[in-house]
């Protein structure tokens, strides 16, 4: 048995002085006890007791080149070195913006944000401006960070508070001390339906600024667009005037450089990006046409950040491409590969164990889940997983070296290889041994 000593006197430490004693909500859901990190290299994390984990967790996404890169190190280091934020501009923007538009086939400007959560601030807002229209399409399941406007009920299991679903079709506010009026705008669509957005568009498109998706639905069960249907989505939505929007939090920067619309050959009005973006520091964007970025350069729309494209973020966003893209973007392809082994491995396992289980993989991301279905292609067909199992296998595996998120979303960094598929898998069969057996 591994020891969490450590971690367990931190954390009771931590609820002194910090709120909680977590930074983010999520974080207090990890059992036997909300983890401390020591240090973190490549694929591998060490906790605070001294237990090294294969790192699928990979901080919520945004290190897709591992802990501590030394290239990326060594850059940010250079840019702090010269002052890591001036309020003033520099030329470091000016370079990744331009380095953006070259990559994203949707991108003529972008804009710079803190995090994810501010970036759909700013897009919906740029929709709103240009359409002079109020409402905001969403769709269950889908996560576009936790403001007011948008944050409806929680889908993911491992959210303490606000976990109610959202599956019943009304919008609830995602969180305590969340205004009701904040969503009234808001009208919350099933997903993967083509039928149902049709409807509500061709009945409510004139209200309608914005479309606002997940490419993938990796916050809810990694699941795919249904052949199709992002498509129907981007014609409806430009026949209607309204602005569409892809959420890339997740798939920017990791399905590729041109994320997942390029993936799709299908562009968005605005695209929203994070978390890999600038690989483990905090830095978001908007990226769209000239004309719809027009209400944020004439200052009709305001932007506002005092850190926004800091020296620090911008070069670590750009050294971040220059890695992925090397070798015309072989990391992507290795990614995938080790994605789609470990998915099938998976699969493979939970079977051999007795379990049902669904595993969607989808670029360097999947979702796994113990479900008594052989596929899950929406969000009420994720809604059946057992959670309480996936947690205790996520323990488990922790007990057997490692760290996957307790909601089933796992991340492949460029730094996993093949034999950290291998060992993981080994990991994942006795782990399911172990639950197979308590559960006789
Ligand atoms: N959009 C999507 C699709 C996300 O997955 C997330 C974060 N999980 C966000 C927005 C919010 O990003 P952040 O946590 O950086 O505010």
């Amino acid at each position: 048995m591994k020891a969490y000593t450590t971690s367990k006197r931190l954390f009771e430490r931590s609820g002194a002085a910090l709120a909680g004693g977590v930074s983010s909500s999520l974080r207090a859901a990890m059992r036997p006890v909300p983890l401390f990190a020591a240090s973190g290299r490549g694929a591998v994390v060490t906790d605070a007791d001294g237990n090294r984990y294969i790192d699928y967790l990979l901080a919520y996404g945004p290190l897709i080149l591992g802990h501590a890169h030394p290239e990326l190190t060594e850059r940010i280091h250079a840019a702090m070195t010269n002052g890591y934020t001036f309020g003033l501009q520099h030329e470091g923007e000016i370079e990744l913006a331009a380095r953006l538009t070259e990559a994203l086939p949707c991108a003529e400007q972008v804009a710079f944000s803190g995090s994810g959560t501010e970036a759909v601030m700013l897009a919906l807002r740029i929709a709103r401006s240009h359409t002079g229209r109020t409402k905001i399409v969403r769709f269950h399941g889908h996560y576009h960070g936790w403001s007011d406007a948008i944050f409806t009920a929680f889908p993911s299991a491992d959210m303490k508070g606000g976990a109610a679903s959202d599956a019943g079709g009304k919008t609830m506010p995602g969180t305590g001390g969340q205004s009701e009026l904040a969503l009234q705008d808001v009208i919350l669509l099933p997903w993967n339906d083509a039928v149902a957005l049709e409807e509500t568009l061709r009945a409510r498109g004139h209200e309608v600024a914005a479309v606002i998706t997940e490419p993938v639905m990796c916050n809810s069960g990694c699941i795919r667009p249904r052949d199709g249907y992002l498509e129907r989505m981007r014609e409806l939505t430009r026949e209607l005037g309204i602005v569409l929007i892809f959420d890339e939090v997740i798939t920017g920067f990791r399905f590729g450089l041109g994320g997942a619309h390029e993936r799709f050959g299908i562009a968005p009005d605005l695209m929203t990006m994070g978390k890999a973006l600038a690989g483990g520091i905090a830095l978001s964007a908007v990226a769209g046409s000239r004309e719809l970025m027009r209400v944020v350069s004439s200052g009709k729309v305001s932007h506002l950040g005092t850190l926004n494209g800091n020296c620090v973020a911008t070069a670590a966003a750009i050294a971040t491409l220059d890695i992925l893209g090397r070798n015309g973007g072989e990391a992507f392809v290795r990614m995938e590969a080790t994605a789609a082994r470990l998915a099938q491995g998976l699969r493979e396992r939970i079977a051999a164990n007795g379990f049902r289980g669904v595993v969607n993989q989808e670029g360097p991301v999947f979702h796994m889940m113990f479900i008594d279905r052989d596929a899950v292609e929406d969000f009420a067909a994720f809604s059946e997983r057992d959670g309480a199992l996936y947690s205790d296998f996520a323990e488990r595996m922790l007990e057997e070296g490692v760290l996957v998120r307790t909601n089933g979303l796992w991340y492949v960094s460029t730094e996993h290889t093949e034999a950290h598929a291998e060992a993981t898998l080994q990991a994942a069969d006795r782990a399911l041994a172990r639950l197979a057996a308590e559960r006789r």
